[in-house]
């Protein structure tokens, strides 16, 4: 949703001062009331009429004069014209211009199905930007122009005291979000060169191993969460299938079913920042500069039942995967994905392939019969040699100490 976020890193790469701090997107839900609820809504409408504009002009131009305009110019042709901040304007052309660029390179790269921008929107993203955005302690005045009716929002207490470049006015599910882009500070980086590699799962989320010792991270929170979810769905699916198409109690019932969902959501998101966060302290902890992940593609695309599969579905891989990445990053870590093909079935004595389907690794190898290892440790500690080594190598030493975590669920909190 966060479409202009790369605004705000382009503007800090042509600024003077090199400074190193992080630009992150934070996101927290509104709550707003009847008022400003319609203000937002008109404030959305107006966003959507620049972008309309844009895209008319753009074309009409293109389709008389056989030139495409430059971003300048429709800039200079829409300004003053709308109900909202003049830079906020400026924001929606410059996305405009983004997803055409964007567009061009996938097409060049050979991606035909992408369209360049032409559809009508009645709803857009009202973005923000520094001039627009003032602050006194907690409260955050977004400015729509002089004169007009200002939008005021509560920051979540976590932002207080960080600088805000950039905010964006997001419709989730069934409320508003703002989307804000905040500056942080550079953590410490790794001093060491320490390789380590992850084997991600379904029931352990994440097993990291650097040789020596493992961590093994339970996943069987996020997948009960899962469950609680399609449970929790059907349920409501159900209720609301048999309600009448607009009527009182189908709008109860939905509305219950977007609180449901959002609240599951917002876990979720907990557990797999715990996850991530609990792996980046792993590997500062231990010096490592370059970890290497497993990449699942394969299981995910096998077809192996309805049931499995869609538990391979909602497996949130991606999700881990780029929280892990600029966690990792703002420590100076390289996460590198790898092939995890055949990792955690090739014995680490006599280096046979064995299907595995128990917990605990078991060579089929009649003559060699090794055993009393966890599978998700011996599979990371293959990533691990896979990459480093280029191929198993055969009787390697596998990670003594092996620690296991668990993430836990933190009490609801209202933000903002
Ligand atoms: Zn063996």
């Amino acid at each position: 949703m966060s479409r202009c976020k790369n605004n705000a890193v382009k503007k800090l790469k042509s600024s003077p001062i090199e400074q190193p701090v992080y630009i992150l997107v934070e996101k927290f839900p509104l709550h707003l009331n009847p008022e400003q609820i319609t203000l937002a809504r008109n404030l959305q409408m107006e966003a959507a009429k620049v972008w309309n504009a844009t895209c008319n002009i753009h074309r009409t131009v293109y389709g008389r004069y056989h030139y495409w305009l430059k971003e300048g110019a429709l800039k200079s042709l829409l300004k003053g014209k709308y109900g909202i901040h003049s830079q906020s304007v400026q924001a929606v052309v410059e996305t405009y211009y983004e997803c055409c660029e964007r567009t061009r390179e996938l097409h060049a790269q050979g991606g035909a199905d992408w369209k360049y921008p032409y559809r009508r929107k009645r709803f857009f993203t009202v973005i923000w930007k520094e001039p627009g955005i003032a602050r006194m302690g907690r409260i955050l005045r977004l400015s729509n122009g002089r004169g007009r009716e200002p939008l005021i929002v509560k920051l979540p207490e976590r932002l207080v005291g960080t600088a805000i470049h950039q905010a964006q006015l997001v419709w989730h599910r069934n409320q508003y979000w703002l989307h804000v882009t905040v500056e942080k500070p550079a953590l410490i980086k790794v001093r060491g060169d320490v390789t380590a590699a992850i084997d991600p799962g379904e029931v352990h989320a994440v097993t990291i191993t650097g040789g020596n010792d493992a961590l093994v991270i339970s996943g069987r929170l996020l997948r009960s969460f899962n469950r609680l979810r399609n449970k929790g769905l059907r349920k409501f699916q159900r209720a609301i299938s048999k309600t009448k198409k607009g009527s009182r109690k189908r709008k109860r019932l939905l509305v219950k079913k977007y609180r449901f969902l959002n609240w599951l959501e917002r876990r979720l998101a907990h557990i797999l920042h715990t996850i991530s966060a609990n792996t980046a302290r792993w590997c500062l902890q231990r010096n490592v500069n370059t970890v290497y992940i497993g990449n699942p593609e394969g299981v995910r695309k096998k077809d192996c039942g309805r049931k499995h599969n869609q538990r391979m579905g909602q497996w949130a891989f991606g999700k881990l995967r780029g929280l892990l990445e600029y966690k990792l990053k703002r420590h100076g870590i390289e996460l590198i994905p790898v092939d995890e093909c055949g990792t955690s079935g090739t014995c680490p004595v006599c280096g046979e392939y064995t299907k595995q389907t128990g917990r605990v690794y078991r060579c089929g190898n009649a003559s060699c019969g090794f055993t009393g290892i966890h599978r998700d440790v011996l599979g990371a500690s293959g990533i691990l040699d896979k990459s480093v080594n280029g191929g198993f190598t055969k009787g390697r030493k596998l990670p003594v100490t092996v620690d296991y975590l668990r993430p836990k669920v933190l009490a609801p909190k209202r933000a903002a």
